[in-house]
């Protein structure tokens, strides 16, 4: 198939404790929590959504917060890294800021020889903030102590950790017409959308210990579909190609399937219609529990299940 991805649409991931989880989020890096609901699949969980103001596509990161849960280990076969776009002129502000609130961090480069800093959320999910220039969308600036200027921008890239490099490169490759922009030590790197944000994928090999999934690690990755139509042709595609893939979910921000790569990460395709903005108005959006319809029933004992989270 020749359409491609018009980019990351979300990362979702695996968290402890649902306020530490708020804290990190919205304090530390800034993002607005743009909608508080379940785990659909599974609805005593809490599902946290992060994003810029409207919780636009290629801004998001989801969290399951699971009081207790298990860490996870990284390694082949998961998502190793998620990394947000910043200004690269706002990295300084970056580092004082992490360092004033008492938080790790170090200094990297990422494969185009950006400045980064890395950094661990409270569950010791690793995070890049990627010194970018031309990353034309504007951050959430509803933070008082992070001027919209150094704002956070949205997803830049996400890493995945495999054994070998070609079987993922495939699909990459040749389902999901992303192209090879660079290869260099042990590490190929995807480009979708040429020119816009968020749309880098990383795949570095020779990765021998498999990754456990659990606690601060990747639980999978969404893209970006164009358009619905487009995404059933990629679910005919990979059932020609036979590899399992789910029905057509309806999330109520978005519709998805799901389905594996060949190296074992999760892999998401999500519409970008109808976005947060359906069931609450945009300030009001991640001030309280919302349920889609068909949960809206058994709201009373969701409730009491969930742990009670701060904004
Ligand atoms: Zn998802």
């Amino acid at each position: 198939m020749s359409v491609t991805p018009h980019g990351i649409h979300h990362v979702t991931a695996i968290a402890g404790d649902p306020q530490r989880n708020v804290d990190f989020y919205t304090k530390v890096f800034g993002l607005r929590l743009v909608k508080q609901t379940v785990n659909f699949d599974a609805p005593h969980i809490w599902h946290l959504y992060y994003g810029d103001e409207h919780g636009s596509p290629a801004s998001i990161l989801t969290f399951f917060p699971w009081p207790g849960v298990t860490p996870g280990r990284e390694g082949s076969g998961l998502t190793t890294a998620t990394s947000f776009s910043v200004p690269a002129t706002s990295l300084g502000f970056w580092s004082k800021h992490l360092a004033g609130l008492n938080i790790d961090w170090s200094w990297g480069k990422d494969s185009s020889g950006h400045d980064l800093i890395e950094v661990r959320d409270y569950d010791g999910m690793r995070l890049q903030l990627v010194g970018t220039v031309g990353d034309i969308r504007s951050g959430w600036d509803g933070v008082s102590n992070i001027p919209a200027d150094h704002a956070v921008r949205g997803l830049h890239s996400v890493e995945l950790s495999q054994i070998q490099i070609d079987p993922t490169a495939g699909m990459l490759q040749n389902l999901l017409g992303m192209s090879l922009s660079s290869e260099s030590s042990g590490k190929a790197n995807f480009q979708m959308a040429e020119g816009a944000s968020g749309t880098k994928v990383e795949v570095l090999g020779g990765v021998g210990d498999r990754g456990l999934q659990a606690g601060g690690t990747v639980h999978h990755v969404a893209f970006r579909a164009p358009d619905l139509t487009t995404m059933e042709l990629w679910q005919q595609e990979l059932m020609n190609r036979g590899v399992a893939v789910t029905e057509i979910k309806d999330r109520q921000y978005f519709k998805s399937i799901y389905f594996r790569e060949p190296g074992g990460v999760l892999f998401e395709i999500a519409t970008d219609d109808p976005g947060f903005e359906t069931d609450e108005p945009l300030l009001e959006l991640g001030k309280k529990l919302k349920l889609p319809p068909w949960l809206e029933p058994s709201r009373d004992q969701i409730q009491q299940s969930l742990t009670e989270i701060s904004v």
